[in-house]
């Protein structure tokens, strides 16, 4: 039988400090996860890892943990079917940022979405006036934003990415929780971010309260969120790579019905005669519980 190789931190990966403590025991066996555990829309909620939290940073992070070699080949081999079935909540997402971000930088100038998915946030920013620009592991991701938006994303990850240019603005929306090492990444970022450039982050709380009370139900509990931020270990990163907060902002959620009740009940989606109307119906969700931040690079 194939086992997943695991490797052991002593040292937080944020701020190398060794003051790093359990912070919740795991609830699957890592040892046997494979690329449909890394689907964005994945609804085995409720499995986490096995946490630790630094106690200087407040950054957690999953101890033992995967390599971004062997995490990397997830997402190469992902194929998210039902991603796109859900644009319309997804971009109703997307243009709430929009008209945030068009306030603080400015639309025309050089987009970059790291982690672009089937492009549904880049066709919009580029219909903003965005000259835009994406990069996504995924093959089956990278063909679907061709088909749906004529888009030409770099199918790869920002290690290989060499544009030749830097960006105006990069938009991280759900990445951060997804890294190995948040902080080599950011080198690269910054190496890709003009000066007074903007980045758009939105990932979860772990320090919100709705994360404390849903406890390990969080739906944020997945395999594919192999660490978590908080207010204090976000701005710790931020400030380490000498990037100041513009804006912070809750990020509300918007979905159908439909996909609400396949990610409580997931039988539903056998409900063929049901989906039509349930997929109509619209909910705009805000449980406080991610953050939405725009940084300025100094
Ligand atoms: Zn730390």
């Amino acid at each position: 039988m194939f086992l997943m190789e695991l490797r052991i931190r002593s040292e937080c990966p944020l701020c190398s400090s060794k003051n790093i403590k359990r912070f919740k025991k795991g609830t699957f066996d890592p040892e046997h996860i494979s690329s449909e555990n890394f689907n964005i829309t994945d609804s085995n909620y409720g499995s986490a890892w096995t946490f630790f939290r630094c106690r200087d940073c407040r950054f957690v992070f999953s101890n033992p943990y995967v390599p971004e070699d062997k995490i990397l080949e997830f997402y190469s081999g992902l194929e998210d079917r039902e991603y796109n079935s859900e644009a319309e909540g997804r971009a109703r997402n997307f243009k709430t940022i929009l008209k945030r971000l068009n306030k603080i930088a400015k639309p025309g100038k050089t987009l970059l979405d790291v982690g672009a998915a089937s492009g549904i946030f880049l066709h919009l920013a580029c219909r903003d006036g965005y000259e835009i620009s994406g990069i996504e592991p995924s093959s089956f991701l990278v063909e679907e934003a061709e088909r749906f938006y004529g888009l030409k994303l770099f199918r790869g990850t920002i290690e290989h990415y060499r544009p030749g240019k830097k960006f105006a603005v990069i938009a991280l929306l759900d990445i951060l929780e997804h890294l190995v090492e948040p902080d080599i990444f950011w080198d690269k970022i910054d190496n890709l971010l003009e000066k007074d450039g903007i980045v758009v982050i939105v990932t979860p709380d772990i320090n919100s309260i709705t994360a404390r009370i849903a406890g390990k139900r969080w739906w944020h509990y997945r395999i594919a969120h192999i660490n978590f931020f908080s207010l204090k270990s976000i701005l710790y990163l931020l400030n380490k790579h000498h990037c100041e907060v513009v804006l912070k902002k809750r990020y509300a959620w918007n979905f159908s019905l439909f996909y609400l009740l396949t990610r409580v009940f997931p039988s539903f989606k056998n409900k063929k005669a049901l989906q039509k109307i349930l997929k109509s119906i619209n909910l705009k969700l805000q449980l406080f519980d991610s953050w939405e931040i725009y940084a300025r690079k100094k």
